[in-house]
């Protein structure tokens, strides 16, 4: 097995795309290459005490895959072939150069996937009929990522984050043993859950006592409900209880697309159409996506040739559909709530045009940012239907707040994404060092508004490293909605597997409460 402490190789790990979490102390870099190796490293860490921090992709957006309290970093960008097994068939494919196998049942829709895959690899080695159907945006992050952070995008409004597309696991726990657990076969008694490792070590985690919110997505904690199944324990836990070794993910077919951009002259009329066209997906309308672009996000792609001066606000949708009468159905409902201009996408070209456009807003917001030196703040926050008005308002007084400090009218905060799924995103963009602490000032507010509303702050990025400012000191992230005692709960869950607090410390809850708790 590969391992380096060279400083150019150790640098690759110390950030993920926040660029706001760098790695302290790393002795070395580890390349495990299959489940042995793996427990071999967790095996000796657990012995020696020394913290292990896995990465996968590091298109994370919140540190978790950065080692900040050093030890060792182990990627498992080399596990990228799936073991053999009966009634899969072996599928290889190269993409952007490099090989990877799945273990593939396509009659019955599901995949043995290597952790190190990508869901850009996925997607070309399943093509032209199969797919899995998660769609979060970065296409580099690899599936044992998305699995560690339960991710999910636009398509998820169709069809759910990753945890629901997730029917096995084979997983390294912290002490080297392993653990391969397919879905429904261990349940919880209440919230505690009992189980055995292949080597026959006896375990008992307590999940949390928490309440998760009920209706919305939610990324943030370990997962917590009564009778749950112990795959869910693992699915979103951001890498604290063990290393993802092996997914076993379902499949659907893969739908022809039909997708829409309609153009509104404001906010209201845009906000209004998303919410008919939600009740006629509740009513059998084939929608994969429904998404939003306020005023200030489409001021920001003003050079993109489909935006005019008068567009103020815009609703995207894609339909896994595109027969007549469901096309009719849907432009019915999209003519019908007046937009100033609709964007019908039937071809190919058009279609590729379409995805063009929906990149053009991260890609110019990273532009800005690369431009003045300063890092993007993105809120992740979802709430209950009922409580999206009043979210609404928050953004809006949010993003005025911050224009009163950019004095920007172009360029200062941009609202988009999962309208869906009441689960936008602001970015917000600052300029220098000033605006970026007045953004984290309206972040924070947009933080406690989110929960006193019944949500999430966290609907589909984690929670990794992030603190929040507050009572004079920085609170770790997942406090704030959680409490201490949530903490608490998560570090005992943790230590019930890793015993030595070894893995992935720093996640979900700071390395001191952790020990606190040992
Ligand atoms: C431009 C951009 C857009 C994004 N859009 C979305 C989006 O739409 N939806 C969304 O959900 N996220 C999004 N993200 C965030 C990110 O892509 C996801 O969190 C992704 O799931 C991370 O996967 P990764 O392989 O890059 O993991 P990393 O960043 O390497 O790691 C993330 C966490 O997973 C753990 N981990 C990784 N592999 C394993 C493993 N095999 N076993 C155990 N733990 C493991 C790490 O330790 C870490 O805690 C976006 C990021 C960027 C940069």
């Amino acid at each position: 097995m590969r391992r380096s402490s060279e400083p150019d190789v150790i640098a690759r790990y110390a950030a993920d795309e926040s660029n706001t979490f760098f790695a302290e102390d790393v002795q070395a870099v580890v390349f495990p290459e299959d489940e042995a190796n793996v427990a071999q490293i967790l095996r000796e860490a657990t012995a020696a005490g020394t913290p292990v921090t896995v990465s996968g992709g590091g298109t994370g957006l919140t540190g978790a895959r950065v080692a900040t309290d050093g030890g060792l970093v182990a990627t498992v960008e080399l596990m990228r072939h799936a073991e053999p097994r009966a009634g899969f068939v072996p599928v290889t494919a190269t993409h952007d150069g490099i090989a990877y196998t799945v273990g593939l049942d396509a009659a019955a829709g599901r995949a043995w996937c290597p952790p190190a895959i990508t869901l850009d690899a996925l997607e070309a080695l399943l093509a032209p009929d199969l797919l899995f159907p998660p769609a979060p945006t970065e296409r580099s992050a690899m599936i044992g990522g998305a699995v560690a952070e339960n991710a999910s995008g636009a398509r998820s409004f169709m069809h759910g984050a990753t945890r629901a597309w997730v029917d096995a696991l084979e997983i390294v726990l912290p002490t080297g043993d392993t653990l391969h657990l397919a879905r429904g076969e261990v349940f919880a008694e209440g919230r505690t859950l009992r189980f055995a490792s292949r080597e026959g070590t006896q375990y008992e985690v307590q999940a949390p006592s928490y309440a998760m919110p009920a209706t919305t997505k939610n990324a943030a904690g370990l997962y917590a409900a009564d009778g749950m199944d112990l795959l869910d324990l693992f699915v979103g836990s951001e890498g604290l209880l063990g290393v993802i070794t092996a997914v076993l993910v379902r499949l659907t077919p893969r739908p022809t697309l039909f997708s829409d951009t309609a153009f509104f002259a404001s906010e209201e009329e845009a906000i209004a159409c998303a919410d008919r066209l939600r009740a006629a997906a509740s009513e059998g309308l084939p929608l994969l996506s429904l998404e939003f672009y306020d005023p200030g996000a489409l001021r920001f792609m003003a050079d993109q040739p489909q935006v005019k001066p008068e567009h103020q606000a815009a609703i995207f949708t894609e339909l896994a559909a595109d027969d007549p009468q469901t096309v009719e159905a849907f432009a019915e409902i999209v003519i019908g709530s007046d937009p100033l201009d609709d964007w019908f996408a039937d071809t190919d070209r058009e279609r590729e045009a379409q995805r063009d456009f929906r990149h053009a807003l991260p890609e110019t917001v990273n532009t800005f940012l690369r431009q003045h030196g300063t890092d993007k703040l993105c809120t992740d926050y979802a709430v209950p239907a009922q409580a999206f008005p009043a979210m609404m308002e928050a953004y809006r007084e949010a993003c005025d707040a911050f224009l009163q400090v950019t004095g920007r009218p172009e360029a200062s905060a941009v609202l988009f994404g999962h309208i869906g799924d009441y689960h936008l995103h602001i970015d917000f963009l600052p300029a220098d060092a000033a605006e970026e602490d007045a953004s984290m000032e309206q972040y924070a507010m947009l933080a406690h508004r989110a929960i006193e509303l019944g949500g999430t702050i966290t609907a589909e990025h984690g929670v990794g490293k992030k603190t929040l400012p507050g009572e004079g000191r920085r609170v770790p992230y997942l406090e704030v909605m959680y409490g201490r005692e949530g903490l608490e709960e998560i570090a005992r869950a943790k230590l019930a597997v890793d015993p030595a607090g070894i893995l992935n410390r720093g996640n979900m809850l700071p390395a001191g409460l952790l020990d606190a708790a040992r």
